[in-house]
């Protein structure tokens, strides 16, 4: 005792309570450590450890950091190896010495390699064998043994001496003894599992037989965190292909499946339901897609390049987020901030661009005659005779279906009489159009059938389609009332993966058929062939669907063509669906979209459009499906990166109908030819200056149409005309990306409004010319691409050197903005219309110099840089005025991944200040008036008239006011200053949460951080649970304090602690213990 005293009373010098000189005090004690390896006495070194785990429980990570770098870990090793070697090891030493191993060596990244080099390894691993009886020893035992593995040379050499086993021996089958064991096991276990020799001893067929053993056992439902730590286990072996391929041999699947059916019936289950889904996802065998080839089943010869030569620089754009604004990709280069007007081709080359401007050099002499017609836009009189020519065969024709013939949708004929648009001079074929649009034809603006069929054979896709789809040739209207974005019911995703699952463990239940297939031209599933199967169809314009699959009976696979000339950028999809059964529901999953996150987890639907409902006279896309989820499914085929599933169910309302499903609102080229046809019919040539001219002809041979829209000259004297040739020029384009329809929507909106007779339209053109070109990428749009153009590259990706064989929309768009720069006309505002598939409502992204250089964070003084604000005037407007714009979903900042962009380009090289792209919504809003709606196109269309009107307010100063442009406009001019109620919950949410099912993908993560580990390495030290040995720890767990660990016995700690508290006291005036 007086050894004793004497002892503590000379380290307890060292011991201030001031943390200050801790880490002196710390390295005092170590060498005491030092000294009493080779001592016995026991009482001392108790003390020691004591002292020192005291002195480390009580700071932070940092003194442990410390205490490492001053050789705190080698001098616990050698400690340790010292005293298990003696003759009869004594573990009231030993314990602590282990325990306080465990928590200096979580910290040490070296002590692996630090244990190895002082025989520490092996000798754990011995004390563990002695101790598999002892729950405690061997837990502690298990801890330090772990940490050592955290070097891979010492998991390797405890795999050669057979830790495994001994491991492995500790977890026992159900059993109310031993918990803790068998739970701390358990979750030392995994380190060890994910290595070949578990798999090759059997560990994951023994494993699965624990789990089932415990899930059969554990009634009571005691042991969840047993049962949750075995499944960790085997997730953690299902991280290897060779621990995925053992669970599935072993009949893992279909027993994990088993056993969550039976937890998802009982409470408090829940946490064993998703890591079992998230294994039993992760060792799905991951199958190729069922095609020969991944390459699109179009290719198209490029001007100057081989025809296989696509293939080699196919981009990963799928994995490139286009939604992430990241910091580091702020162009921070004050140069590429400053205006570049130096254009990219001589002042010769843009004088072809002369006749793109008809309005600066048109006479007006001909006020009184219609509109001229311009040599690139199609002879509408040859079109009428035509249509003549056909309606007088009609009345010749003898075979025309009969009347009950129409309310039988058959697919087969109803391609050949109703919509094949090559055909036309057949008989039936006109006579059952007429008839039909006779009959049930509703009027719909600005679209006429038969001018449709007519255009569309003037339409060059690459597989040459002659088959019009339905709802694009008859038209369609908005439905009366606005669509709510759907409801996710819980675990949607949950049930969908359980459904998967079942193709593996029931595969008997799979029917596998293909239905559809584009690559095999033999005649596939007819209804004849395939009574109980849907049929599929999409040799269409702007129809993408490759393969069709039946699942179960009413479950389908599709696959959807990759873009022209690639394998990749699935995401759009267009297909006509037949044979179905009213009131049944069908699952759909598109097996290989490439964007994960998009808004069908966050309330959007596709839309469909049921012939049979349109004849009926509501010829409407309508938002459809439910249990909706876009998620990671097994299907692998670039090494690069996973597919994802969009998966759906749709119930159709009538048998045997003709329906037609489609990621948004369709809008063909065909669509845009027959609509500018029609506007240029609609408008009063007088009042109107409309011409649709060719701007270039795309590679594929269609014409790339520029349109151009001013108010023509209030008289036909000469004064008026320089009026006119002094309006600003607005520029405007769409749809580069085939996918995003909702483009075009808003762009019909601008063009309607435009050529309206409402008093801001007139005021708009009288203040501007307009020039549009509604559709940048006609031929990616024909073929059903979602992303590029037959170059299988992204079109805005190519506005800083466009390459004229190319990309010649883009190349002569950019030429012609050269030109009007060349000229002195400048465009007040140039917009490119777009589709943003992860975002809610319509906004606009701009450039500003002092903005990107004050976000980037960039040192540069901004105040210095002159910039005029005038690029935030339209989106404060479009706040006000349309109620599905977001103006703080706005921002101005230029990217250097956005340098090639129309939006970046024309702002610097072409100088226009107000450069933008909009962006629309594919789902709805979540502020203003259509909060929680998804938009139609009636809002799309509302969006496209609300920007035009809000280019009013740029030239306020320069407009005739009259009566009926005030009371139409108060608003849009700012005379009415009343908010507009639209607005009234104007809150900001940016880029949407995680899905609340998203599954975790990355490999297994150790779930104990060092505090997980200090708790239970805590806990082990004083448990009243099963402590049936060490007779000589005083088990009184009353004093324990709960905010230290408690090493050492009891009634040696008490001692000390008297001992340092009076000592300390006497030191600091303070009575406080170490704190
Ligand atoms: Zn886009």
């Amino acid at each position: 005792m007086h050894c004793k005293s004497l002892w503590i009373k000379t380290s307890a010098k060292c011991i201030n309570v001031n943390v200050k000189y801790m880490y002196v005090e710390l390295l005092s004690v170590l060498h005491f450590l030092f000294s009493f390896q080779n001592a016995g006495d026991k009482e001392n070194m108790l003390n020691i450890l004591n002292v020192l785990d005291e002195l480390l429980s009580a700071g932070t990570d940092r003194r442990i950091h410390h205490m490492i770098s001053k050789g705190g870990s080698e001098a616990l090793l050698t400690a340790l190896v010292n005293s298990a070697r003696s003759f009869t090891p004594n573990y009231t030493i030993l314990l602590p010495l282990l325990h306080l191993l465990a928590k200096v060596g979580y910290r040490d990244r070296q002590i692996g390699l630090k244990a190895q080099k002082a025989d520490a390894v092996l000798v754990v691993l011995g004390l563990l064998r002695q101790n598999t009886e002892n729950s405690r020893r061997a837990a502690a035992c298990l801890w330090v043994l772990r940490v050592f593995c955290s070097s891979v040379t010492t998991a390797n050499l405890l795999g050669k001496n057979r830790g495994l086993d001994v491991v492995f021996k500790l977890i026992s089958p159900h059993s109310t003894k031993h918990l803790r064991t068998v739970n701390s096991v358990l979750q030392r276990f995994q380190i060890y599992v994910n290595c070949r020799t578990a798999v090759a001893k059997g560990y994951i067929a023994d494993l699965l037989k624990l789990y089932e053993d415990w899930h059969n056992n554990d009634v009571n439902l005691k042991n969840i965190p047993i049962r949750r730590a075995l499944l960790h286990c085997l997730q953690c072996a299902a991280n290897s292909a060779v621990g995925r391929d053992a669970l599935v041999a072993e009949g893992g699947i279909s027993l994990l499946f088993q056993t969550t059916q039976t937890c998802l019936t009982m409470k408090g289950l829940e946490s064993l339901v998703e890591p079992a889904i998230q294994l039993m996802r992760k060792c799905n065998p991951k199958v190729p897609l069922p095609l020969t080839s991944d390459k699109s089943v179009f290719s198209f010869p490029l001007p100057g390049q081989p025809v296989d030569d696509w293939d080699a620089d196919l981009g990963l754009y799928g994995k490139v987020c286009n939604c992430c604004l990241s910091e580091d990709d702020l162009e921070t280069d004050v140069n590429k901030l400053r205006p570049q007007p130096e254009p990219d081709r001589t002042l010769e080359q843009l004088g072809q661009y002369v006749r793109l401007c008809p309005e600066l050099h048109h006479d007006f002499q001909d006020l009184d005659s219609s509109s001229e017609v311009d040599e690139s836009s199609d002879d509408d009189s040859t079109l009428e005779g035509d249509l003549n020519d056909e309606t007088q065969s009609d009345q010749r024709g003898s075979d025309l279906p009969s009347d009950r013939d129409e309310h039988h949708l058959h697919t087969s004929d109803f391609h050949k009489h109703y919509l094949n648009c090559s055909r036309r001079g057949q008989k039936g074929h006109s006579s059952m159009v007429d008839r039909l649009l006779e009959k049930y034809g509703i009027c719909i603006p600005n679209h006429d059938p038969r001018l449709y069929a007519a255009t569309a054979a003037n339409t060059k896709s690459i597989a040459g389609y002659s088959i019009l789809a339905f709802p694009d040739f008859w038209g369609h209207l908005p439905p009366q009332e606005q669509e709510p974005m759907a409801k996710r019911p819980p675990h949607v995703q949950r049930k969908k993966v359980f459904e998967d699952i079942q193709r593996l463990i029931c595969p008997e239940d799979i029917i596998n058929k293909v239905i559809f297939d584009m690559d095999d031209h033999s005649p596939q599933c007819t209804p004849d062939m395939c009574p109980s199967s849907l049929h599929f169809f999409s040799k269409f314009e702007s129809g993408n669907l490759r393969k069709a699959i039946q699942i179960r009976s009413h479950e389908y696979d599709l696959i959807l063509n990759a873009d022209v000339n690639s394998s990749a950028f699935c995401q759009w999809f267009y297909f006509e669906v037949s044979g179905m059964v009213a009131g049944v529901p069908y699952r759909f999953n598109i097996i290989n979209c490439e964007k994960g996150n998009s808004q069908y987890n966050y309330g959007m639907q596709p839309v469909l459009y049921s012939v049979r409902d349109a004849l009926e006279g509501r010829p409407h896309w309508v938002r459809t499906g439910s249990e909706i989820s876009l998620h990671i499914y097994s299907h692998i085929l670039h090494s690069a990166f996973s597919f994802y599933t969009l998966t759906f169910t749709v119930m159709f309302h009538h048998d045997d109908d003709v329906c037609y499903l489609a990621y948004h609102y369709p809008y063909t080229y065909t669509t845009l030819q027959t609509h500018l046809k029609m506007l240029e019919k609609s408008v009063d040539p007088q009042k109107v200056f409309f011409r649709q001219q060719n701007l270039c002809d795309t590679l594929a041979g269609n014409s790339c149409s520029l349109v151009t829209i001013t108010a023509c000259p209030t008289s036909r004297a000469w004064k008026h005309l320089p009026q006119l040739r002094n309006r600003p020029c607005v520029v405007l384009t769409a749809r580069v990306h085939p996918g995003e329809s909702n483009a075009s929507w808003v762009l019909k909106g601008t063009l309607e409004f435009l050529c309206s007779s409402d008093p801001v339209a007139e005021s708009l053109r009288e203040a501007y010319i307009f020039k549009i070109i509604p559709m940048l990428n006609p031929d990616g749009v024909i073929n059903g691409n979602n992303r590029c153009s037959l170059t299988a590259e992204d079109l805005n990706r190519q506005w800083l050197m466009p390459d004229p064989n190319l990309s010649p929309t883009i190349y002569h768009t950019k030429g012609f903005l050269y030109y009007l720069n060349s000229i002195g006309r400048t465009p007040l505002v140039f917009c490119d219309y777009h589709g943003h598939s992860r975002k809610k409502n319509v906004f606009l992204y701009g450039c500003s110099m002092k903005e990107t250089l004050w976000q980037s964070g960039s040192p540069i003084n901004t105040a210095s840089l002159k910039e005029d604000p005038g690029y935030r005037t339209l989106a404060k407007t479009l706040d006000r005025i349309a109620p599905a714009f977001s103006f703080n979903n706005c921002n101005y900042l230029v990217e250097k991944s956005r340098a090639s962009t129309a939006r970046v380009v024309v702002w610097r090289e072409i100088g226009v200040l107000r450069s933008y792209t909009m962006e629309s919504t594919y789902n709805g809003c979540n502020q203003g008036i259509y909060k929680g709606l998804q938009t139609g196109t009636r809002e799309l269309e509302e969006m496209g008239m609300k920007f035009s009107q809000s280019l009013l307010t740029l030239r306020r100063n320069a407009i005739h006011y009259n009566s009926r442009l005030i009371h139409h406009a108060s608003a849009l001019l700012d005379l009415d200053d009343r908010l507009l109620d639209h607005k009234s919950n104007n809150c900001f949410e940016d880029d949407e949460p995680p899905c609340m099912e998203e599954i975790e993908y990355s490999s297994c993560s150790d779930p104990f951080g060092a505090n997980e580990l200090d708790t239970e390495v805590n806990g082990n030290t004083s448990s009243e649970e099963e402590d049936e040995e060490d007779a000589d720890i005083c088990r009184d767990g009353k004093q324990r304090n709960n905010r230290k660990s408690h090493l050492v016995p009891h009634y040696l700690k008490q001692d000390a602690l008297e001992t340092l508290t009076i000592k300390s006291g006497q030191c600091n005036g303070s009575n406080g213990y170490l704190y």
